[in-house]
């Protein structure tokens, strides 16, 4: 089916009630940043789901998007986000350069997209990274450099903004790394039975300071790429 006819059956199904419905259990659930709530709001995430999950697209839920792996959960989705913007809210500075390993379907990479002026996304599932791809380029997104890769196979290239959708079992060095001073990372940490969301920032060099938010549940960050 046709991008346009997608978008307009997809007004039917998902009506502006059924989105702000969304952005106030958003609300309730703790996030502030109005600039996260509107772009939430206005993002057509059951365009990014297969056809057959869309009717569900705007309810706070993970949901599959095939080879095992899932759309994150909205309200983990702008947390997340919210981590590594909020900062620069009274600025509205966007961010300089964005890293994202786990591309998925691509939702997570659109949100940070309208947040950054270029964002690099790694996913180690081939299939995956071409739908998101396709789903993108549709909604004309050009920011975004898609790589098929393992996420841990990092160049030299420095980032303000580092976010993992996949849970290592701690956070590599490597990646640590490759932040900007006064870059964050916002990465779930832990294994298939307790993770927790945890915020990094590098404060200079050789420092860095690590916040606990909350616990999480995401698909383990594995090795290798699947083509
Ligand atoms: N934000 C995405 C989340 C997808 S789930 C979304 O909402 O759709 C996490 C993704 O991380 C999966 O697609 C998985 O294949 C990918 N992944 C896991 N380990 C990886 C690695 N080492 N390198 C790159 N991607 C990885």
């Amino acid at each position: 089916m046709s991008l346009d006819k997608q978008l307009v059956q997809g007004q039917g199904m998902t009506s502006l009630r059924t989105r702000q419905r969304l952005i106030e259990r958003l609300t309730e659930k703790g996030i502030a940043d109005v600039r996260i709530l509107e772009a939430m709001r206005d993002t057509p995430r059951h365009l990014f789901l297969d056809e057959a999950l869309s009717t569900r697209a705007y309810e706070d839920l993970a949901l599959p998007i095939g080879y095992q792996q899932t759309i994150s959960q909205p309200y983990i989705v702008a947390r997340m986000t919210e981590a590594l913007v909020s900062d620069d809210r009274l600025t509205e500075k966007p961010l300089e350069k964005t890293l994202e390993i786990g591309t998925g379907c691509g939702y997570q990479t659109y949100l940070l997209s309208l947040f950054s002026k270029k964002v690099t996304t790694i996913e180690r599932i081939e299939a995956l990274k071409d739908k998101a791809q396709k789903t993108l380029k549709e909604l004309k997104i050009n920011n975004i450099t898609f790589k098929v890769d393992d996420g841990s196979n990092l160049g030299d290239d420095q980032y303000d903004a580092i976010l993992s959708a996949a849970a290592p079992l701690e956070i590599p060095q490597s990646l640590k790394d490759r932040l900007t001073i006064g870059g964050k990372l916002i990465i779930p940490v832990g294994d298939g039975n307790r993770q927790v969301l945890t915020l990094v920032k590098r404060t200079s060099k050789s420092t860095y300071i690590e916040e606990k938010l909350e616990d999480v549940l995401f698909v383990p960050l594995l090795k290798g790429v699947v083509s």
